[in-house]
């Protein structure tokens, strides 16, 4: 076992940092400004020019579309072990990953295009995603049902013709609200009458299609995530062209399955860069603020969590690596158990850390004057998005037992891939 990361790894992580030191960090205030004089003004969905103005940079530098393995359309793309590493230090100022063309939902629906769609439809919107020029959603979830079972989803698709014809009401549709999101895949049923997992299909659709209401934002824990935003968006009689079908009618769960992996672990390394951060402000916070005659870094208890940080830390990571490098060597499929593990303790570990470095900063940890709050905000959105962790904790359990029953673990049934 060799626990060194590759000189190309350890070159682009230096040049990555560079850029980090150079453009990220010293624009980490005016991000937060910009959107905060945008909402003032009475429009916070409008799309930052500092991301914007860092983008070309990136691309410079040879840090961009980094997240997508073996595809001729981004030459760039790393294997998912050697931009594990990567996404964590994108992790450590979550607007940043847009920088370099590797935010979420746009990652998870570019692999999706890229193995699931014609090459008709990867020229229409592949490639201005890969080029960073529009932004795209994953419309799944629905307000009806529970969605966690992706065979609730109601949502209907309809052949007429050489058309499919739309009609539900989706929710949490993730980066929806920027006005440069012109493109959604749709998961709904095309035929209720096939079996469990042959209902459902994915369809490409262009989100000015006549039909498609924005009806509201989600707000998470108050924060309206703007210009990004989550949506609940309607679609009534929404018509497009058939080829527009991925990979074809009652394929939605195998398309899921497909980008089970890459989506949930590209959460999970950013997890570990947000949890290594606070750690950093938890240290520094209780190193330089004395109370009754001692700074609070003095404090055992102080000293306890911080210990257990870095352990779980490490070992977040390590299980990271570790289903990042199944990926790769053995795929998805056989790495069911590592990624649905990892899905639960990242999002777990980080929310732990950032509730500890919360606590030593005193009330100044859920004041807006840190990040701490907004990053806590969103790591709990982890243990909902991308599937419960009971839904995971449920299929590991099953693999698990599956060992002692004469069973066969191919055949154990684990949820369908979320989207975001
Ligand atoms: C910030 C954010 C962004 C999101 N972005 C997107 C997106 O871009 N696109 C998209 O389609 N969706 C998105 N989602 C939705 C997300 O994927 C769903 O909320 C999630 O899959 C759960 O579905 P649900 O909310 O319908 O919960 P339900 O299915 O109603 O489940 C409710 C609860 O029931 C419990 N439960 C469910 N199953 C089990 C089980 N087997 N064992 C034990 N307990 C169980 C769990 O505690 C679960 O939380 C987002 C959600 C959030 C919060």
């Amino acid at each position: 076992m060799d626990f060194e990361y590759s000189p190309k790894v350890k070159e682009m992580q230096a040049k990555l940092l560079a850029f980090f030191d150079q453009h990220i960090y010293p624009n980490e205030k005016r991000f937060a400004e910009e959107i905060d004089a945008n909402r003032r003004a009475g429009n916070a969905w409008i799309p930052t020019r500092v991301i914007e103005e860092l983008k070309p940079l990136a691309r410079e530098a040879g840090l961009w579309n980094l997240f997508l393995p073996r595809s001729p359309r981004a030459p760039q793309g790393l294997s998912n072990l050697e931009y594990a590493t990567l996404c964590e230090i994108m992790g450590r100022v979550p607007w940043s990953a847009e920088v370099f063309n590797c935010a979420a939902p746009d990652t998870g629906n570019m692999e999706t295009l890229e193995r699931y769609a014609s090459e008709e439809l990867k020229d229409q919107w592949l490639e201005p995603l890969l080029a960073g020029e529009i932004r795209s959603a994953f419309l799944m979830t629905e307000p009806a049902v529970a969605s966690s079972d992706a065979t609730n989803i109601e949502c209907r698709i309809e052949r007429d013709g050489d058309h499919y014809v739309i009609n539900g009401t989706k929710w949490w549709s993730s980066g929806a609200g920027d006005p440069r999101c012109k493109v959604y895949i749709v998961m709904g049923k095309t035929d209720p009458e096939a079996g469990r997992h042959e209902q459902q299909s994915m369809i490409v659709v262009p989100a000015d299609t006549p039909g498609i209401t924005i009806k509201r934002f989600l707000p998470v824990f108050g924060y309206d995530d703007a210009p990004h935003g989550h949506m609940e968006i309607e679609l009534k009689n929404v018509r497009v062209p058939a080829s527009n079908i991925l990979l074809g009618e009652g394929r939605g769960f195998e398309i899921a399955q497909g980008r089970l992996g890459p989506g949930r672990i590209h959460h999970c390394m950013r997890s570990i860069g947000v949890a290594e951060r606070a750690l950093e402000l938890l240290c520094k916070r209780a190193l330089s603020r004395v109370a009754f005659g001692k700074p609070v870094s003095a404090q055992g208890v102080t000293q306890e969590r911080i210990a257990e940080a870095r352990c779980e830390i490490e070992m977040a990571r390590l299980l990271t690596l570790k289903a990042a490098y199944m990926m790769d060597t053995v795929g998805n499929k056989v790495a069911k158990a590592e990624i649905a593990m990892i899905k639960v303790v990242a999002p777990n570990v980080a929310l732990k850390v950032i509730d500890w470095a919360i606590q030593v900063h005193g009330a100044a940890g859920v004041s807006s004057d840190f990040p701490l709050a907004s990053w806590w905000a969103h790591q709990r959105t982890l243990r909902l998005a991308d599937g419960p962790d009971e839904v995971h904790r449920n299929a590991i359990a099953k693999l698990e037992l599956a060992k002692h029953m004469n069973v066969n673990p191919d055949t154990i049934k684990m949820p369908v891939a979320r989207g975001f």
